[in-house]
């Protein structure tokens, strides 16, 4: 199976973020406001459309499928959709993004689905700051899924932490000595202004450079070229050689040249940048075309040409794209 799909840059996408949910057990703060309307359950694909569409992108020449959400092991029947994907003949891998508050019970089911890596967001290891950044989250539950995830046998389980000021910057050291301890890489984003999330994110805005300095006052650091196919610029800690610490920065170093993927809300709409509007509704010709792909795999192709040549984010800037984190599948 050789199929290669280009965007309009001749930019090379073979790489699919699938939200499998909308919703969330957490309601971090800076992904949702803090009371939130979901989808009706029509509106949300069933899991038989995802997995059409998993087939319909990877015959098209997907390699790689993230599922991510909202939280998407809170989606009922996730494990069997996994297995279905995972299955899928010209996948290189299935990997996934979760809270860990389900890894406990599903780290196990999930890894012997044939999930890869899962990447786990940990912001704080202080349980009341945990529970006031996630509004609803029990630290013990998470690091208890960080464990359970780390036994279960993925190839690889990485920590994702949204830096604020206010809120957590005062974690950052703790943070990569807890990753040092599990011998786990750890990335650090930069919040990005996506969705009105009731407060204003430039405050607590917080780069990439100033998380890097304060890194580097405790570790002497290594730079690395290494890459890991996504956005994330890595550093190695000199005398801690299973820790790898990456950088993601959409607002102070835009990475849009090299962008090889697209992503799938699950309302079935394919969004062509993380920080722009441009779409395509997938659902209405799912359902209008239920046993030919063709015109489906027709509008992805004409789609692609549209995809936008980057994003624009100002640093801590205010709202440029209306859609909150939990539809895009970040
Ligand atoms: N619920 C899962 C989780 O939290 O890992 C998966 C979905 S969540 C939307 C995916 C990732 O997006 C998480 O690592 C989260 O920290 C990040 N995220 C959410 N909102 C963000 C924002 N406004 N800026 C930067 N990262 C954000
Ligand atoms: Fe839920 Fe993840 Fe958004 Fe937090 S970042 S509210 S855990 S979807």
């Amino acid at each position: 199976m050789n199929a290669v799909m280009q965007d309009g840059f001749g930019r090379q996408i073979d790489y699919l973020r699938m939200s499998v949910t909308d919703r969330c057990d957490f309601r971090c703060v800076y992904c949702m406001a803090k009371n939130m309307t979901f989808l009706p359950r029509q509106q949300v694909l069933t899991l038989e459309e995802l997995q059409r569409l998993a087939t319909l992108f990877v015959g098209l020449g997907v390699r790689k499928i993230r599922l991510t959400g909202g939280e998407p092991l809170i989606r009922p029947g996730i494990v069997d959709l996994c297995r279905n994907i995972a299955a899928l003949p010209g996948l290189r891998e299935l990997v996934m993004t979760s809270n860990g508050s389900q890894l406990g019970r599903l780290a196990r089911p999930l890894a012997e689905a044939g999930v890869k890596r899962m990447n786990i967001s940990l912001d704080s290891l202080d349980a009341q700051k945990f529970r006031a950044i996630t509004r609803n989250g029990d630290l013990d539950q998470v690091l208890d899924g960080i464990e359970a995830a780390r036994s279960a046998g993925f190839e690889r389980v990485k920590l994702n932490c949204v830096v604020m000021k206010g809120r957590n910057f005062d974690e950052v050291l703790g943070l990569v000595q807890y990753a040092i301890r599990q011998r786990i890489d750890i990335s650090f984003i930069e919040e990005m202004p996506l969705g009105d999330v009731g407060r204003s994110r430039g405050e607590a805005f917080c780069s990439s450079d100033e998380v890097r300095t304060l890194i580097a006052s405790r570790h002497r650091l290594l730079d690395s070229a290494e890459n890991s196919g996504g956005p994330a610029r890595y550093v190695r800690l000199e005398r801690h050689p299973d820790t790898r610490i990456g950088f993601i920065s959409p607002n102070s170093h835009n990475f849009c040249g090299s962008c090889n993927r697209v992503r799938m809300t699950v309302e079935g709409t394919l969004l062509l940048c993380l920080g722009q509007d441009d779409a395509l509704d997938l659902r209405g010709l799912l359902r209008r075309y239920l046993l030919d792909d063709q015109p489906l795999i027709d509008a992805v192709h004409k789609a692609l040409h549209a995809k936008p040549l980057r994003h624009d984010f100002n640093p801590g800037g205010e709202v440029q794209v209306v859609r909150f984190m939990n539809m895009s599948g970040g």
